[in-house]
């Protein structure tokens, strides 16, 4: 499973993946870059933070949107409602076509002067390709903000979450004591598998009745007469996953630490995450049987982070064990005895009845196969249950090694056949009186799913709408990673950034990255989000090319970084507005003034300075002011039409827009040159201007 990485929650969030970066600064959290990883603490206190920060910035945008569009629409021929987006577009290509005038020559006409200025002399000022485009995003505000309807209640309701969790308070004589539920966290390797499987033998050869028959995802171990739940959460992703879908149902973690790698990126993590979720900490130090294992160095790093051992006279439990050979196995088993009983862990068997789903599966013979943690009441085979939207009798209820039995209490691992459909890990499960309130509810919740996803996609498109009406003059570099190895993938990401973070005119948006293969599932997110693929040191199956081609999708292969490197450089290069200089090549004097057809009149100039060229952009002045733009459409030396001609000859001038030439005019002959800007020259300008 994939971490969530700080460009991803960035765009989660609606932000440059910079503004987070240095977001994450003012939380204290310093050099992260766009691929660097975020925990899941990390980013809800960033998620926090930023939601009031969005809303407010949403609404003093909803209040200039409104302020300003109303004005500007008077301007617009068609009324706001004919204001289509082909209008905007045909303006849009109304400007790339507009003749090169030099804008930067002159100072704008002020409004006084425009009003006196003759109609065919000056342009009529449009609204901007800018203001069409509010008008349209306005609209479509208006039409979503119709979708969201304030939801309706959905889930299981607020008092069952409360009995999934450990009751608080007095407790009942009916209590019963429940065993602890036991995680193991830490790195990849460091031996959370073979723990477990270590802690299943010495149940499993210490009881006479066979061996373990199934994977369930669960698992009890009896030992000195007490039970221990231990779940077999593939990472502390999963373990999270839960936490974030409310059903925290950890009691204890046990963070496992190879003596010979010591701590690890993943064992932070992990660390953190059993830290956010406020549980007891037990530290398995693995593998001590290596000739390279150094236990003390391990204590010393976790010490650095703030898990001191009891050993050195703080309070988290550390213990040696050698998961493989089974050493150390019952001291670690003893010592989540003895904190679960500080946890004083109890549940009522009479309360209603409440699970937590921490698996499931369907079985081809069997159907919905749902392992479950039993938290309150009891469930016996015929009742019904509620899970989700999906409901059902029990059929069967199994213990963790498959055993069918009739009833299960409180603090249970079992399995559970029965349900319509497969929930996910973390629902909750109840008890309900009939299935036919049990069929209601469930599609009540359905409904209200499909509700939430209209009004989550409607949410969403919000949000596309005000991003893109803040970053109406950046231009998006979309494009999906896909690598040998996440290194390298990290790398890509890391440099794209960096290469788009030296202009304010760009903006990098990894929709995906990930390690492999190009796949199918790439090519249609990159054909919905209109985004390329770099697919680096990967294959690309025909049959994906293939389809990549018939969608117009672009995959770029590459096997050399710097190759890489260099190519998306060009590209976002390309993407640069171009930089335009102009130049006035040559200046002529007026001295004559002729009537050609009868209408159409020419200049007589000497050229006083420089060259004229045909096409070159014509300035007229007359005395101070200046009194036409326009392009030198024709030029003639004598009779012979000429290209360009230079000082000091005499030649003959005409533009199609101006008819209204006198002697003693000055005009200025201009050309604008186009340069491709590279982003070292961006990179300039930026840290010039900041
Ligand atoms: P996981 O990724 O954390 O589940 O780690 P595994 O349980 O798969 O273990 C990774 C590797 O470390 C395997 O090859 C195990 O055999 C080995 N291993 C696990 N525990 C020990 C131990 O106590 N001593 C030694 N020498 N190897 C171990």
């Amino acid at each position: 499973m994939s971490k969530t990485r700080v460009f991803q929650l960035a765009k989660e969030l609606g932000l440059q993946s910079q503004a987070l970066v240095q977001a994450l600064g003012l939380l204290g959290i310093e050099g992260v870059t766009p691929a660097s990883p975020v925990d899941e603490e990390t980013a809800n206190a960033v998620r926090e933070l930023l939601a009031e920060q969005l809303a407010k910035a949403q609404e003093i945008a909803q209040a200039e949107v409104t302020a300003e569009v109303p004005a500007e629409s008077e301007t617009v021929a068609p009324g706001p409602e004919e204001a289509t987006l082909e209008v905007a577009e045909g303006e849009v290509a109304a400007e790339e076509v507009r003749p090169e005038a030099p804008e930067s020559l002159v100072p704008e006409p002020t409004e006084a002067e425009e009003k006196e200025a003759e109609p065919e002399r000056v342009l009529p000022r449009r609204p901007s390709y800018f203001d069409q485009d509010m008008l349209r995003l306005e609209r479509q505000l208006d039409l979503l903000a119709g979708e969201i309807q304030p939801s309706a209640e959905t889930g299981p309701r607020a008092s069952l979450r409360e009995l999934i969790q450990r009751p608080k308070g007095a407790r009942p004589k009916q209590a019963v004591e429940v065993p602890p539920v036991v995680t193991v966290l830490g790195h990849v390797d460091h031996g959370k598998t073979t723990l477990l499987d270590s802690i299943r033998h010495t149940q499993v050869t210490a009881s006479e009745d066979g061996g373990i028959t199934q994977h369930i995802g669960a698992s009890e171990v009896e030992y000195k007469g007490k039970r221990i739940v231990f779940l077999d959460t593939p990472g502390h992703e999963a373990f999270t996953q839960l936490r974030a879908r409310g059903a925290q149902v950890t009691d204890i973690a046990v963070l496992i630490v190879a003596a010979n790698d010591g701590v690890m990126p993943q064992t932070l993590e992990a660390l953190n995450h059993a830290k956010a979720a406020g549980v007891p900490i037990i530290v398995a130090i693995n593998k001590v049987d290596l000739p390279d294992a150094n236990p003390d160095r391990v204590r010393q790093q976790l010490a650095d982070h703030g898990l001191i051992p009891e050993a050195w006279g703080g309070n988290t439990v550390m213990v040696e064990i050698s998961a493989l050979q089974g050493t150390g196995i019952e001291d670690l088993l003893d010592m989540i005895l003895v904190v679960a009983e500080m946890e004083e862990l109890w549940a009522d068997p009479t309360a209603a009845f409440t699970g937590v789903v921490v698996e499931a599966l369907v079985d081809s013979s069997r159907g919905p196969v749902v392992t479950v943690l039993t938290r309150s009441g009891t469930l016996r085979v015929g009742d019904v249950l509620l899970c989700g939207t999906g409901y059902g009798r029990v059929r069967r209820i199994n213990d963790w090694r498959g055993r069918a039995i009739d009833e299960v209490g409180p603090g249970r691992a079992v399995e559970i056949i029965g349900l319509n459909e497969v929930p996910e890990a973390g629902a909750i499960v109840e008890r309900i009186d009939s299935i036919r309130d049990a069929r209601r509810i469930a599609e009540q919740r359905r409904q209200a799913e499909q509700q939430e996803e209209r009004e989550h996609l409607a949410r969403q498109r919000v949000a596309d709408v005000y991003a893109e009406l803040t970053s109406q003059s950046r231009k998006v570099l979309r494009a999906i990673i896909k690598a040998d190895v996440w290194g390298s993938a990290e790398a890509l990401v890391d440099a794209i950034h960096r290469l788009a973070g030296t202009t304010d005119e760009l903006d990098v948006d990894i929709l995906h990255m990930g390690v492999g293969d190009v796949s199918e599932s790439d090519v249609s997110l990159a054909v919905a989000s209109d985004a390329s693929i770099i697919a680096f040191r990967v294959g690309v199956p025909t049959a994906i090319r293939q389809i990549a081609d018939d969608e117009g999708v672009t995959i770029q292969e590459y096997q050399v970084i710097y190759e890489a490197l260099e190519a998306i450089q060009r590209e976002l290069e390309g993407m640069l507005e171009p930089i335009y200089h102009e130049d006035r090549i040559g200046r002529a004097e007026v001295l004559q003034v002729f009537s050609v057809r009868g209408f159409q009149s020419v200049a007589g100039c000497r050229i006083t300075e420089g060259r004229l060229q045909r096409g070159a952009i014509l300035v007229v002045r007359r005395g101070r002011e200046e009194v036409f733009r326009g392009t030198i459409d024709s030029l003639r030396h004598f009779d012979r039409a000429v290209q360009q001609i230079e000082a000091p000859n005499e030649c003959g001038v005409g533009s199609n827009a101006w008819n209204d030439w006198r002697p003693g005019d000055i005009l200025e002959a201009w050309v604008r040159t186009e340069t491709r800007p590279t982003l070292k020259t961006q990179e300039a300008n930026h840290s010039a201007r900041s």
